[in-house]
C-alpha cells in the first residue's frame, strides 16, 4: 500500500520485519561507521560517532520517505590511536568483514542502494573497499563517502582557521559538538595545534584541504602530543551550527543522487 509505505519510519531499527518486506528498497540505507578514540584533551571518545548520528538524525526528520538510517557502528579502523587511553580499535580486515556483512545482509532483504557514512578519518579507506567488495559481490550500489569530502567548499567558506586548523577535534568536529552537546566539551582545556607544513608539496592533514597526494600515517602520539590536531580554541557554536547545517544539506545532496543512480547490469564478456 503506497500510503503506508511512504509513511514508514526512517529508523532501520524502529521497523518490524513485516515492514522491511513491504518497504521500498530503492529507498537509500544508510550505514553510520565511527571510532570511539581520544579527541584531545577537551573532548569526548564519541564525537565521531556524536556527529555522524546526529548529522543522519536530522536527515532524516528532513527527508524520511528517502532513507533507512541503521544504527551506527561505533568502532573503526584506529590501532595507530592506542597509547591514548580509551580507543578502541577493529583491525581494518575485521571492519571490512562486519560491514560487508551488513550490507550482504540488506542486499537480501533486497535493498539495492547503501551509503557507507563515515565519521572517522582512518575508515575512508576500509570502507572504500567494503563498497567495492559489496558491489562485486551483491551487485547492488554501495557507495563510500567520508561527510566532510561532500562539504570541503562549505568548510573553507565557514572556517576561521588557516589550512590545518580543521584535521582532528579541530576548529570543525569542536564547533559541531558545541552546538550538539555542549555539556560534554571542555573547550577550556583546549590546546591549538596546527601540524600542517606549510612548505611541504605532498602531505596535507586539513580534513577540507583537497587531500594529501602522498599518504603518511603515522602513530598518532608521534605527531600530536595530546591528541589534537588542528585548531579548536576558534571552535564556537555558531559556527558549529553552520557546519551540521551544511553536513545536512550536502548529505542529503548525495543521498539525492544516489537514490536516481542507474542501476547497471554487468556483462560478461567470456
Ligand atoms: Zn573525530
Amino acid at each position: 500500500m503506497a500510503g503506508r509505505l511512504s509513511s514508514m519510519k526512517p529508523e532501520y531499527g524502529k521497523m518490524t520485519w513485516e515492514e522491511v518486506r513491504d518497504s521500498d528498497k530503492d529507498r537509500v540505507v544508510i550505514l553510520p561507521v565511527a571510532a570511539t578514540e581520544d579527541h584531545g584533551p577537551h573532548m569526548a571518545l564519541d564525537t565521531d560517532t556524536l556527529l555522524a548520528t546526529r548529522i543522519l538524525d536530522e536527515l532524516a526528520n528532513r527527508i524520511p520517505d528517502k532513507v533507512f538510517v541503521m544504527p551506527p557502528i561505533p568502532y573503526g579502523f584506529n590501532e595507530h590511536h592506542k597509547d591514548f587511553p580509551g580507543v578502541i580499535w577493529i583491525q581494518p580486515e575485521t571492519l571490512i568483514s562486519f560491514v560487508t556483512d551488513i550490507t550482504e545482509s540488506l542486499a537480501h532483504h533486497g535493498f539495492r542502494r547503501v551509503v557507507l557514512f563515515n565519521s572517522h578519518g582512518s575508515n575512508h579507506p576500509v570502507l572504500d573497499l567494503a563498497a567495492r567488495k559489496t558491489v562485486i559481490k551483491n551487485e547492488i550500489i554501495c557507495v563510500s563517502v567520508s561527510y566532510w569530502n561532500l562539504m570541503s567548499h562549505r568548510i573553507n567558506e565557514i572556517r576561521k582557521s588557516a589550512t590545518g586548523g580543521v584535521a582532528h577535534a579541530c576548529e570543525f568536529e569542536a564547533s559541531m559538538y558545541l552546538y550538539l552537546d555542549p555539556e560534554n566539551i571542555h573547550l577550556e582545556r583546549a590546546f591549538s595545534q596546527n601540524l600542517h607544513d606549510p612548505e611541504s608539496k605532498n602531505f596535507n592533514l586539513d580534513l577540507a584541504g583537497g587531500g594529501s597526494r602522498a599518504m603518511h600515517m603515522n602513530w598518532w602520539s608521534a605527531i600530536s602530543p595530546d591528541g589534537t590536531m588542528g585548531e579548536p580554541t576558534l571552535a564556537d557554536a555558531e559556527i558549529g551550527k553552520q557546519f551540521f547545517e551544511a553536513a545536512v544539506e550536502e548529505t542529503i545532496g548525495l543521498i539525492d543522487e544516489v537514490a536516481s543512480l542507474p542501476i547497471r547490469q554487468r556483462v560478461d564478456h567470456h
